[in-house]
């Protein structure tokens, strides 16, 4: 089957509970050995790797990792730090935002995401596209092609995550929020609308990214009640 690595947890000596994303959801499973690097499936023990596995039924809580064939290992040569903190993001939002039952639905796209970052000259555009479309599958449908309020596509003058997407200026109240400019509004656009995550090559500069990413950690602050930890990191 295949799985997209979540999160590694330490367990006794080498080995490591694994937590992963498959087409069926969440799951756990117990990889011995795989903490020593020169396990054949050290791969695994990577955040995001991507691989084919099997499993063995055993006396333990969780099913024990049989064999593993590794599809994409997201580590590079040279990581660059952002490179790294967007991987951190996106495997520590499929855990906290997506529930378990809607974990099948991510699956695809967080693969996709996965193995698209890798080669992408930056993290950003696959980055934005793959919070937009965690936002969608929990039920966060941001209104992108007119106004939230009136349907104009004219005269759209701000992104409002509390209202829910574009408004225009015959509806924009004094107290609606007005923080992005027209390229970063521009931006969000092409992040809800790429039909999957090999076409998030839109460009994006690390500033609009940054300005974007900061916006989107205070909505999942307020719509989640969940601080990511990843969040941090990239604002340092
Ligand atoms: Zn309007």
């Amino acid at each position: 089957m295949k799985v997209v690595i979540l999160s590694i947890t330490p367990y006794k000596e080498k080995d490591a509970i694994i937590d992963a994303v498959n087409e069926q959801g969440e799951m756990t499973f117990l990889a011995k050995g795989i903490l020593d690097p020169k396990s054949k499936n050290s791969a695994l023990n990577n955040l995001l790797a991507v691989a084919d596995i099997e499993l063995n039924e055993g006396n333990y809580k969780h099913p024990v990792l049989k064999s593993a064939s590794i599809i994409e290992n997201p580590m590079k040569v040279s990581n660059s730090y952002d490179y790294l903190v967007s991987l951190m993001l996106m495997a520590e939002i499929t855990k906290t935002l997506v529930q378990d039952e809607e974990k099948e639905r991510i699956f695809n796209s967080l693969m996709s995401a996965v193995i698209c970052m890798k080669t992408a000259e930056s993290p950003w555009p696959i980055l934005l596209a793959y919070f937009a479309k965690v936002f969608k599958e929990t039920g966060y449908e941001f209104e992108v092609n007119h106004c939230v309020f009136c349907g104009s596509k004219q005269g759209i003058v701000t992104f409002s995550f509390a209202d829910g997407g574009f408004i225009c200026q015959n509806c924009i109240e004094p107290d609606t929020e007005k923080d992005l400019n027209k390229e970063q509004m521009l931006l969000i656009r092409s992040a809800f609308l790429v039909p999957d995550m090999a076409h998030a090559t839109f460009e994006v500069s690390k500033e609009n990214a940054m300005v974007i990413l900061n916006k989107f950690f205070e909505f999942i602050k307020d719509s989640y009640g969940v601080s990511l930890k990843g969040a941090a990191l990239l604002t340092k």
